[in-house]
């Protein structure tokens, strides 16, 4: 009941010849079935690119962050109104990368949560520990109060149309792949924590697995119970990687 999603993160890679290979790639994958939502998450400058090249195939376009007001004197930044006008569907917020190089705090994500969710734009909150969070015993400490910090400050209507991502910290760009038992224990501990909230939100929401997910290891990740598809990072920089874990899906 939960459909599978695949989302790329291209994070600041990529190219105006990257999107075209991608289109093209995905212009030719009709055996892709429409049972599972695909999408790409470029650079800014690339957003109105992407809406063209993927036009007619399944992909969706997302956004790697966003600003927490929506309009005024803050220089560099991009808001949830802007990425909608350009065709976006999704867009990340609390990326580790995020959290750790750009400083935002749960009050952050959860501005930008709000901001997301006025415009329309489905949040993908990611959460997880670092490895000496890990190694401490903390991770049910971290990652559930991640996600509280955005939950308990949004309607149950607002709930329901988050996506959740689990990106242990460790696992991301270092080719070390949590375990599938490792990521379906943290999956099934949000799970148990989002039936506080309500029972069709536990049921409902889906929750994607990102950290080093690949071709070789998607199958195994993906067909745990409690993982509802993946957040993508190296592997989403090649079309034949990409795809071949949207056929895992
Ligand atoms: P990775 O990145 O797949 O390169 O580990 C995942 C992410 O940060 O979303």
């Amino acid at each position: 009941m939960r459909i599978p999603l695949i989302a790329g993160n291209w994070k600041m890679n990529g190219s105006l010849a990257l999107l075209e290979d991608f289109g093209n790639a995905f212009a030719r994958t009709e055996s892709l079935s429409k049972a599972i939502e695909i999408v790409i998450i470029p650079p800014f400058p690339y957003l109105a690119n992407a809406d063209e090249a993927f036009e007619g195939t399944l992909v969706q376009i997302g956004a790697q962050t966003l600003y927490s007001e929506n309009s005024g004197a803050f220089t560099g930044e991009v808001s949830a109104s802007m990425l909608k006008e350009f065709g976006v569907h999704f867009v990340l917020v609390g990326h580790s990368e995020r959290r750790t190089l750009f400083s935002e705090d749960d009050a952050a994500v959860l501005a930008r949560t709000r901001q997301a969710l006025e415009a329309g734009i489905t949040p993908v909150l990611c959460v997880g520990e670092t490895l000496e969070e890990r190694d401490a015993g903390r991770i049910d400490d971290i990652v559930l109060g991640q996600v509280a910090a955005v939950l308990d400050g949004l309607t149950e209507a607002e709930r329901q149309k988050l996506v959740i991502a689990y990106e242990p910290v460790w696992a991301i760009g270092t080719g070390r792949t949590a375990t599938p038992e490792q990521a379906q224990q943290v999956h099934a501990a949000i799970r148990a924590r989002l039936r506080t909230y309500s029972e069709s939100l536990a049921d409902d929401m889906r929750l994607l697995y990102g950290g080093s997910m690949k071709p070789s290891n998607a199958d195994e990740l993906l067909a745990q119970p409690d993982i509802d598809g993946g957040l993508i990072g190296g592997a989403s920089l090649k079309p034949e990687d990409f795809i071949a874990i949207c056929h895992a899906a």
